[in-house]
Order: structure tokens, then sequence, then C-alpha cells
């Protein structure tokens, strides 16, 4: 009887519609309630009021109580959206745009709030970060990082697309927020319609009323859950084998919970992630199920969202986290945190020009807002991997801004385009050294960005252009010159990828396989240019993942390095940098990189250990870079991290000569004749 069950399935199909569309519409409306059992709801009417009466706010509310997800959302609801005038120059609507320090966060948030708003993502809601926009002409909530949004002054100085805009995780203090608050502090000034909300998750928000005219602070009470306290009784020798142990402790003694670990980067959280997966798979049966989430800036963002998953019943999430989890995200269901005690910081020191990454513990500030997490639910559980004694006589109050402790090279260069020319007095909340701001010109003129008046030259206007380091874009623009921008241009991008390019097997027979295939690519000039042949391989094999498979290469770090390449190739195209190509010239291809990375030189000594070259420094080989048969004599690096040792990571052979051909504002013959640093005077340049 075919026409019964053609009608029978009619049916069901109907049946199955109908159980779609309910659980939809479940979804929406706990959705819903999610937002209005948030703290911050209660606060709608008032904050609204107080945007409409006054042009800058200062907003302070406890992480997790709803201010970046629920204020702009608030304000879109509130038609901020909504043009008056024909200002925002040819767009149908202003946008309200938030800030974020961390892409991550720019990323997840975004995502979640279109979910709130049931629209699809890069749509009404998107997101803008470095080499990723995703937002279209429909565009009214952006969310992007706070340094995309200093790129953007650029383009529209007055911000002229924005009706309001919040600086939101200000208490973070990144040196691309303050910059920003001296920015739009003036654009406030001169467009009355503009509103501003600065957004902080801790108390001190005093600072921030002073600094925008006394603007009027705004309270979001949160609540909150004791949390107790629990300290090492010695220091912890290795604090994330320290971690993982604390991890599993809890696990088979304490209540269901979820755990988050605090730790410093993405190794450290992959090396725990994998330890626990095998103790806790040796365990077996013992114990109640594991859920295993890490999260960290270039993990992608389908296992991003993992970590947001609810657990289920009678299981156990452990969340392995940067310091992005202590104020930027909040994960839902925490009850116990393990502190490591250690962030990775950039630390700049003028007189000697090394700017490094470095291991350093927590302040106390930070302490605090970690163990925090552990009391949104219920009361909770903090465990410091490390002692009392430690917390009360050794770790800071708080953590000295970044501005005061970073390389400004970026910044100045970005000011300079903007017309800033007094830079000792600009605007800032908290002033820079003014050695860091010294070393930074000078740093500008030696690779031609500014002349000796400290005036940007036609070179520093392209180098701005550029979303990269200047030493980094200086190389790229140079390569020209060298007839091998094409292969400069892979190299940046490969750099600009911030991922591990090969996958390296943990264990098993397949660990030879893996470091047979990866040494395959080396070439002994150094690892910049197996990062080109990398990439020229997986060209060649038609952009195949089945070829990444097979070469232990990461097909997800090659397609994002072929993103960033084709954006770059359109600033290249804008700047009038022709692309040229000379694959097989490994000497004008390390030129052109040596022509950006002077100022990171080191040179191999008798006893076989690197001095950098001017202000000298002891450094090694990062244990990643092993692609030379012997020590070479002379090198360069792409950047310096600190841990154990002063470590070079990503490094090319150069000839000692070519310093001075491609930097000879900096370096003389004599100095690289005998090594020694001879200093060349630097003229004194206006700032
Ligand atoms: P605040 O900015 O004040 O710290 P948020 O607006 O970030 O607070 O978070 C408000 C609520 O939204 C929190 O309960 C948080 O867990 C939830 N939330 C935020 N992002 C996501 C996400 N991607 N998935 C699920 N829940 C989220
Ligand atoms: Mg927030």
């Amino acid at each position: 009887d075919l026409d019964k069950l053609a009608e029978e399935l009619k049916n069901k199909k109907e049946l199955q519609r109908k159980e779609r569309e309910n659980k939809q519409l479940n979804e929406r409306l706990s959705m819903k309630q999610q937002r209005a059992s948030l703290p911050i709801y209660r606060h709608r009417e008032g904050l609204l009021e107080a945007i409409g009466k006054h042009q800058v706010i200062i907003v302070v509310g406890e992480t997790g109580s709803g201010k970046t997800t629920q204020i702009p959302q608030y304000l879109y609801e509130a038609g901020y959206n909504r043009k008056t005038g024909n200002e925002g120059s040819d767009r149908e609507f202003m946008l309200v745009g938030c800030t974020q320090p961390r892409r991550v966060a720019a990323m997840s948030v975004a995502k979640r709030v279109s979910d709130e708003m049931d629209v699809k993502l890069g749509h009404e809601v998107g997101y803008c970060i470095r080499f990723e926009d995703r937002t279209n002409k429909d565009t009214k909530i952006k969310y992007m990082t706070d340094g995309m949004l200093l790129r953007e002054f650029l383009r529209e100085p007055d911000l002229a697309s924005y009706s309001v805009l919040m600086i939101d995780e200000a208490h973070e203090r990144t040196l691309q927020t303050d910059v920003l608050f001296g920015l739009v502090k003036d654009v406030a000034r001169f467009r009355s319609d503009f509103k501003l909300i600065i957004s902080s998750a801790t108390l001190d928000a005093q600072k921030f009323s002073e600094y925008f005219d006394d603007a009027p602070i705004y309270e979001v009470p949160g609540r909150r859950y004791p949390v107790e306290i629990l300290y090492t009784k010695q220091p912890e020798g290795d604090y994330v084998d320290a971690a993982v142990v604390t991890a599993l402790q809890i696990h088979v003694t304490q209540q269901l919970g979820d755990i988050l670990i605090f730790l410093t980067g993405q190794s450290e959280i992959e090396t725990a992630a994998s330890i626990l997966e095998d103790r806790s798979r040796n365990l077996g049966g013992k114990i109640k199920e594991l859920i295993i989430c890490p999260i960290y800036a270039s993990l992608p963002s389908n296992e991003q969202a993992k970590v947001f998953k609810p657990t289920p019943k009678n299981a156990r999430k452990i969340v392995i986290a940067t310091n992005i989890a202590e104020t930027s995200l909040t994960i839902n269901g925490i009850v116990y945190v393990i502190d490591a005690g250690f962030i990775k910081q950039n630390c700049y020191s003028p007189k000697t020009g090394v700017e490094s990454l470095v291991v350093t513990p927590v302040c106390k500030a930070s302490a605090r807002q970690r163990a925090g997490r552990a009391g949104r639910l219920c009361p909770g559980k903090c465990f410091r991997l490390y002692t009392k004694w430690s917390y009360k006589h050794e770790i800071e109050e708080s953590s000295i801004p970044e501005i005061q402790r970073t390389n400004l090279g970026s910044v100045v260069l970005l000011l300079k385009s903007l017309g800033i020319d007094d830079l000792i007095n600009f605007d800032y909340m908290d002033p820079p050294p003014s050695e860091t701001l010294i070393a930074s010109v000078q740093q500008l003129y030696a690779l031609g960005a500014l002349n000796n008046l400290g005036e940007l030259t036609t070179l520093g206007r392209k180098m701005a252009e550029f979303p990269l380091d200047p030493m980094l874009s200086k190389s790229l623009i140079n390569s020209e010159k060298y007839g091998v921008s094409q292969e400069v241009m892979v190299i940046a991008s490969m750099l600009s990828v911030n991922n591990n390019i090969f996958f390296y097997p943990k264990k098993g027979q397949n660990v030879t396989v893996a470091n047979n295939a990866i040494s395959a690519f080396y070439v002994t000039e150094g690892d910049h240019l197996t990062l080109l042949n990398v990439y020229s391989q997986w060209k060649d094999s038609n952009y195949s993942t089945q070829w990444c498979y097979e070469n232990f290469v990461q097909p997800r770090a090659l397609n994002r390095a072929k993103d960033i390449m084709e954006q770059l190739q359109n600033l290249c195209e804008r700047v009038e940098v022709a692309l040229k190509s000379n694959p097989t010239d490994k000497i004008q291809i390390a030129k052109a990189l040596t022509s950006g990375y002077f100022y990171h030189t080191a040179r191999l000594q008798r006893n076989g250990e690197y001095k950098t070259l001017k202000t000298p420094i002891d450094v090694d080989i990062h244990p990643t870079s092993s692609t030379f048969k012997e020590k070479p004599k002379c090198v360069i690096y792409y950047e310096l991290v600190m841990t154990t040792k002063n470590y070079m990571r990503t490094v090319a052979q150069i000839q000692p000569e070519w310093l001075v051909e491609v930097a000879p504002h900096y370096y003389t013959q004599k100095e690289i004749e005998f090594g020694e640093s001879s200093k060349k005077k630097l003229p004194k340049i206006k700032n």
C-alpha cells in the first residue's frame, strides 16, 4: 500500500521537523533565560540611562557578570546602530564596537553573542582579528582585538563608523589598550555623538575615571561564593607535573565539579593534557570519566567551543588554560582552580635592546582573580602550587603595565603614521620609560622608517601598512630590492602562523618516521629557509592535505599561512612592492631577511657559545631549530625566549659583512671584523 506508506513517511518527517523546531525553540528560550539570569541583567536600564547621560562611563563588574556579551546587545537593542545624520561614511548602520586584548576572546565572545541573537556569525555580529576579518556590511556588533582597532585609526582617524565603543578588559593594560585610551579620549573630545565605555573586572576603577576626566563609575555587583585557598608546603620544582598530580588527586578525592588549571602557554598545556590522558587511561574504569579541554590562542575554534560544552552527569571536565581564563573567558561549572603561579610576559631592556618572553610569577591581583573562578557556582577551592610564604613575601601586588616593559617599535611607527609626533607628551595613562621611547625611535631610524629629524619616511609609511613587526615589514618591503619578495612573503606568512608547523607524534614507532620526515625538510642555511621549503613542497603537491599527513606537517598551520599570504600580497600591491621570485638564491633571501633583522644578530664565540652582537648577552640556539650541521659563525634570529636560558628561536645563518651592507647606519666595518661592541655613535634623533 504505497499511498499509506508515503503518508506515514510524510507524517514522520513532519513529526521530526516539529521536534527539531521545538528543540531550537527550547534552546533559544534557555538562551533567553540564561541572559536574564546574569547579574548584569538587572542593571540593563540603569546602564543604558548612564550611557545616555554621559559620554564616557567606566563599568566595573566581576568576571562572568555579563559585561562583554550583554552590554553590546543592550546597546543594539536600544538603537545605537541607527544613524542620525550622514555620519559614519558610506555605512548604512553605525557600529557598536568592543575590543578584547586576546583574539581567542574576541572570536569566542562573538560566536556566543551571535548564538544568543540567533544570527549567523560574520553578519550582524562579527569579529576582526589580525589576518581574519569576519564582518560584513550588515555587521552591527563588532568584536575585535585592541590591536586591530588601533590599526583602524590609519583608515578612519575619527572612528566615524562607530557610535559606541567599549574598551573591554581595561584592567589588563595591554600596550594596545593603553595607546587606545589616548586616541579614543581624543575622539570623544571632538565627536559629541560618540560614546565610550571602559570596562574592567577589577575594582581600582578610580584611576580610569580620573584619566577620562572624572567619568562616572557604574558598578555591577557579581555573585560570589567563598573560595578556600590551599598552598603547597614546599616550592614545586616542576609545576606542570604538580598541576597534573593535583588534578588527579582532586578527581579521586573530591566531589564532582570541574577543574580549571592555569599554565603559561601552549606547549605546557599540551604536555599536561597528554600526561593527564595517559594517566587517566591507565586508571581506566577505576575513576569517573575525565574530559580534558586545553585552551590557548592558536587552538582551532571548534576545539575552543568544546570548553564551553556542559559537562555530562558523572563526568568531570578539566580545562587547562593560559591566563585567557583569568578574566577574558568565563567557563561555567568550575569548582576547583589549580594555579601554577606563572605567566609568560614580554620583557624589554632599552639598554641592551633585548626583548624576550619570560616566564614570571603572577601578581597578587591575578592570583586573586584566578581563585575567584572557583566560586561562581558554589563554594570552591583553589590550589596554589606555591607556598603561602612566597605569596606573602615574594609576589608583587600588581603587574607593571605592558607599555612600561616592552619594545615600542610598532606603536611608535603607528603613532607617527597618525601624525602624532610628540611621543613624549602623548596622553598616556602611565608613560613609558623615556629610554624605551628613545630606543624605539632609534631602531626605527636604523630600519629607515624615520629620518634623522624623527619624521616618517616613505619606507616608514609603507611599513606601517603591514600588521607585522617593523623588522618583518622592513624585510618584506626590502626583499623587492633583492629580487625575492615572493619568497620573503612566504617566510613572513609562515612566521605569522604562530603555531607549530610540524606534527610530532608523542610515542610509538611513528616517532622515528616523523623525525625522518621532518628533518628531510631542513635546509642547512636555517629555519627561515626550512619554512620556505615546507611551503613550496606543499604548494607543489597542489596544497594537498594528504601530503601534509604523509610528511608530518600540520595542514591547519599551512592553510593559515596561505591565507595570511594572500592578505600580505594585497598589502604589497597597495604599497607597490613588486612581487619578484628567485627561489634558488638563498643568499639574496637571507640578505633580505637580514636587512630587517640586523638588530637580532648573534655571533659564535671561541667557547662555542653565542653572544648577541651590539650589546653582548649570552644566547643559544633553541633546540627546535636543529637544521645546522655545524654552528654558523653569525646568525640572525626571529625572537628570543627566556626559559632556563636565553634561546634564539627561528635562526638563519648570515655573513657578518652583510650587516654593514644592509645597515650602514648601524654597523661599522670594525665591529664586524672584531665582533666587539665598539659602538657607532647614533645621531641624536628628535622625538
Ligand atoms: P564578563 O564579560 O562580565 O566577564 P561575559 O559576558 O563574558 O561576562 O559572560 C557572561 C556569561 O556568558 C558567562 O556565564 C559565560 O559563561 C557565558 N558565556 C560567554 N561566552 C560563552 C560561550 N562561548 N559559550 C557558552 N557560554 C558563554
Ligand atoms: Mg568580559
